[in-house]
């Protein structure tokens, strides 16, 4: 196991484009940016009118990071030809086989013409839905949950395009945001509680939608603004002429919102501008309540030396670093473990018997800067606990005085239904040990170790609206009903 798998794991990235004629390298550069959404297998379709006023749907997609699966430039411009684009970077979903078949974007072709989908999320009714529509003759031939998307838009019986994907939206619940892609438009949703992010922006005369504005920034496109929860938003020609972007209500009135607070725990890049805020700085204001809640100082009246665990805590550990200094601590950000960027998803372990050296391929220590200090260790979560409790191992050989971790979450209690990847209860440490923070120090092997509470990690999130959280996977209080049957089936709850 790599250091990157035993954290969470989000589920996908979605982008789409209308209105540019470099579409497809628009959105491999998109999704290139979203690359940390998943890692498994991508894909992009493209809409092309070849000389005959009909529409052309053109699909690439197949295992593999952006960079390998596009590997061939030519593809871009020699098969992924057109205006409009949607791309999908996936991660296999639980539940769902490594299949092939499950690669997105889908695309079909039905009475309304073609149809592309690609999916962010978790439905927590598709099982049932899936029972439905299998009784009623439905033939899927995949097992994600975004095919069943495609069936009750298929199978709506009434005449508008955009009625249909409307209606299917409204049978689905759990957590979505979808990009579609038909003969004459680009359309996005995000389900009514916006779990997951989604935004809008411009390029030139073209509109994109990316799961995270990161992915505007290579060009670099201008932000517009995020789909609000529970909208649908139709770009098609017109919207390009007249600068104008069609919305619609899936579900009537606004419901209170539940962001999934993880994006700003982990999840989002800190150059994203999600819920409102800029990633980094909620970032920072979870170092800061964590410092405030649990400061380390030396004994000895010695500097305290604060490490992140590279890269996604970096932000984090410059919080807990500033607040310590706010409060008189005499306190240093320091680069204490080396990560390196060049290793493959397919590295071949040194000695496959020996798992607990695992987490040193992907991280050294910088001995001078560790040995006889007081350490503090920012991480943003822990999961299994088992690469936490080798890089605490790795640490160690440098003799510093002692090792004091600080989480930026609470402990991971529950199981995850809207569209992040967490192991089973059993194996999640936290649950495991029923939340006894003093027994996961022992298996951790650190001097000391605290986590974020709830309310302070809500407090620190606050100007986004305490209570427009989802925090289910701390509390086991899930913001939507989900279906025994699932629960039963994911995690065997
Ligand atoms: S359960 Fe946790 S990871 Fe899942 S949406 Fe809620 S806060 Fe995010």
């Amino acid at each position: 196991m790599n250091y990157e798998e035993d954290k969470p794991i989000s589920y996908c990235g979605i982008f789409g484009i209308y209105g540019n004629p470099t579409s497809s390298v628009q959105a491999y550069y998109g999704l290139h940016a979203l690359q940390h959404r998943g890692q498994e297998a991508s894909g992009i379709v493209t809409r092309s009118f070849n000389g005959d006023n009909k529409a052309h749907f053109n699909i690439i997609k197949g295992e593999g990071l952006v960079s390998e699966v596009f590997a061939d430039h030519n593809l871009l411009t020699d098969v992924l030809i057109g205006n409009a684009a949607i791309g999908h970077n996936r991660y296999s979903t639980t539940g769902s086989t490594k299949s092939r078949k499950n690669i997105q974007p889908f695309m079909v072709n039905y009475r309304m013409g073609n149809l592309a989908i690609g999916h962010n999320g978790n439905l927590t009714n598709a099982k049932e839905l899936r029972e439905g529509l299998v009784n009623e003759g439905a033939i899927f031939q995949t097992t994600s949950d975004t095919e069943v998307i495609l069936h009750l838009i298929a199978r709506s019986k009434l005449d508008n395009q955009i009625d249909q994907i409307m209606e299917a939206l409204r049978k689905i619940e759990g957590a979505y945001c979808v990009v579609i892609l038909t003969d004459d438009k680009l359309i996005a949703a995000r389900d009514p509680l916006g779990f997951r992010p989604l935004s809008i922006g411009k390029l030139y005369n073209s509109f994109l939608v990316a799961s995270e504005t990161c992915a505007f920034d290579i060009q670099p496109s201008e932000f517009i603004r995020e789909v609000e929860p529970g909208e649908l938003i139709v770009i098609d020609d017109e919207s390009v002429r007249n600068n104008d972007i069609k919305s619609f209500r899936i579900n009537g009135d606004p419901q209170p919102k539940k962001h999934c607070v993880f994006e700003y725990i982990y999840f989002s890049r800190p150059d994203s501008f999600i819920f409102g805020h800029n990633v980094d700085k909620m970032r920072r204001r979870l170092g800061k309540e964590l410092a405030k809640a649990h400061p380390v100082t030396d004994p000895d009246g010695d500097r305290v030396y604060v490490i992140s665990v590279p890269d996604s805590s970096n932000t984090t550990a410059l919080g807990y670093t500033r607040e310590l200094e706010k409060q008189g601590i005499d306190a240093r950000h320091e680069i204490g473990l080396i990560r390196s960027h060049y290793i493959g998803r397919t590295f071949i372990q040194p000695g496959q018997s020996n798992r607990e050296n695992g987490v040193r391929i992907k991280f050294n220590i910088v001995k001078g800067v560790l040995e006889g200090r007081t350490i503090v260790v920012v991480d943003d979560s822990i999961v299994r606990g088992t690469t936490s409790k080798q890089l605490v191992h790795l640490l160690r050989e440098a003799n510093p005085k002692s090792i004091h971790l600080r989480i930026s979450s609470p402990p991971i209690m529950y199981p995850c239904f809207y569209g992040m990847d967490f192991p089973s209860k059993e194996e999640l440490i936290a649950s495991r040990l029923n939340g006894n923070i003093e027994e996961i120090k022992k298996y951790l092997e650190v001097d000391s170790l605290e986590y974020l509470t709830i309310d302070e990690t809500l407090e620190a999130v606050s100007e986004a609206g305490k209570e427009n959280f989802c925090t289910a996977c701390f509390s086991g209080n899930y913001p939507t009903n989900v279906d025994i049957h699932f629960k039963k089936e994911m995690y065997e709850v």
